[in-house]
């Protein structure tokens, strides 16, 4: 890390090009702001995730241009999930239901991160921010109050040197470097989970509801993600896998679906289309989203399971949510006003997150809580407009509110519920 005195080069860096990065640099650079994206990676890129997009995300694709193509290029439909608990009860939510809240789309979408990712850089890219690739970020340069005001940039195959910026944004994924060199505080939360994922052809039984099946040692997702392919991941305690399975992480996620008979036999003919990736633990939140002269954006600021698969989402909405505060730090003529700024940011952060990251953990409990979550399926499996309410929740449109209500959760907990879709939800107690 430097200190040093210098005129930036630029108003915004954008540190990394996921669909965080890609989304703060399209709403930062439409707006007429100097942007430039870094990444270490060139895209098209692999990232190990179960590649299903909430229907809410849909509203910010065709805000920044890419709906279209993300569904010329082939994205599957999703009605709905189907969660089902050890105990063979199954949560079935549909996203088009009687509840009254409607997203965007009827449907989610699900698509090959190396796809939609690159969709995504070429709209920040066609509004006007300039994107170089494979360049590592490997430590932060700071003026002289301490605030960060540019990077130092590791090109493969060439040589070192520094970019400067009047605001840097740290898009860089779970083990953000901008995050660390800021010094915010980053916890490991919740459970420590591995992830195996790959695409795999000739999984039988694929409907248009993306599938979660849960255990009492871990969890598998099925999604269609188009072209015939579905996108397999096994989520396991990290406790409980031995040895080093990075050299057959294939046969790792092979030998936990062929135990769970369940779901042995869909799989019995598939055929492996992609190597499998292993990942983790992600379970991470930082005690801020900002920093003198930055501010952090999708998984660098938080991150916890992907169980209700709202990552994307996150993201997206995160660089849209930021875009506006980005833009008034750049505007303050005083750096006290340009730290308030981003203050501010961090206050709608967590306004408009803390009800998502509120079920995020209640559902891990349950997850991690087999005799629960039976109880909670059964009460599910029979009441289809509680189901659709919380697949609502997981899907971003239904307020997170309308499931953490006591008159919901106790219905959940203690049963009694109606068996019609078209039932009134439960409310007040
Ligand atoms: C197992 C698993 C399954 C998931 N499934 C889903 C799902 O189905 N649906 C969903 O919505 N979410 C899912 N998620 C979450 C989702 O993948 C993330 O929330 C999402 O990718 C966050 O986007 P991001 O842009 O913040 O980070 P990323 O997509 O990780 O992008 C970060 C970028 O920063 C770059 N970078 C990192 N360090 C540097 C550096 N030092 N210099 C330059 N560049 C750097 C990386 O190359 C990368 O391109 C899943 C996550 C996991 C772990």
């Amino acid at each position: 890390m430097s200190a040093v005195s210098v005129s930036a080069d630029i108003d915004v860096l954008v540190v990394g090009a996921g669909p965080a990065g890609s989304s703060a640099a399209w709403h930062l650079a439409r707006e007429g702001a100097n942007v430039t994206v870094l990444d270490r990676a060139r895209f098209p890129r692999e990232k190990p995730c179960a590649e299903y997009l909430s229907p809410e995300a849909s509203r910010i694709l065709s805000a920044m241009g890419a709906l279209d193509e993300c569904e010329a290029a082939g994205a599957a439909h999703l009605a709905g999930m189907v969660i089902r608990a050890p105990n063979g009860a199954h949560i079935r939510g549909e996203f088009a239901a009687q509840h009254g809240f409607r997203a965007f789309r009827d449907r989610g979408l699900a698509l090959r991160r190396n796809v939609l990712d690159s969709i995504l850089l070429e709209r920040a890219r066609a509004a006007g921010a300039e994107v170089r690739e494979g360049r590592q970020v490997i430590s932060v340069l700071r003026d002289s109050r301490h605030a960060l005001c540019g990077v130092r940039v590791r090109e493969f195959g060439g040589g070192e040197h520094e970019i400067r910026a009047r605001l840097v944004i740290g898009a860089d994924g779970l083990r953000s470097v901008i995050a660390r060199r800021i010094g915010v505080a980053r916890h490991a939360i919740g459970p420590r989970r591995l992830a195996f994922i790959g695409h795999y052809r000739g999984v039988e039984g694929m409907t248009d509801f993306g599938e979660m099946h849960v255990a009492r040692d871990g969890y598998a997702g099925f999604a269609d993600v188009g072209h015939g392919l579905t996108n397999v991941a096994v989520v396991v305690p990290r406790a409980s896998v031995k040895g080093n399975v990075a050299g057959d992480p294939a046969g790792f996620l092979e030998r936990w679906i062929a135990a769970h008979p369940h779901i042995a036999p869909r799989m019995a003919h598939a055929a492996r289309a992609t190597p499998v990736r292993v990942t983790g633990p992600f379970a991470v939140h930082a005690s801020r989203a900002w920093g003198r002269g930055a501010a952090l954006v999708g998984d660098a600021a938080d991150f916890f399971d992907p169980f209700t698969g709202e990552g994307i989402y996150a993201a997206l909405r995160g660089g849209e949510l930021l875009a506006p505060y980005a833009l008034e730090s750049l505007a303050a003529a005083r750096a006290r006003d340009a730290d308030a700024a981003l203050r501010a940011y961090d206050r709608a952060r967590r306004r408009a997150f803390r009800g998502k990251w509120a079920i995020e953990r209640l559902v891990a409990l349950a997850v991690g809580a087999p005799a629960l979550l039976n109880r909670v399926a059964s009460t599910l499996e029979a009441s289809p407009a509680m189901a659709d309410l919380f697949v609502g929740v997981a899907g971003d449109f239904v307020p997170a509110r309308e499931v953490l209500r006591p008159g919901y959760l106790a219905r959940l907990v203690f049963g009694n519920v109606s068996r019609s879709r078209n039932a009134p939800i439960p409310l007040a107690p």
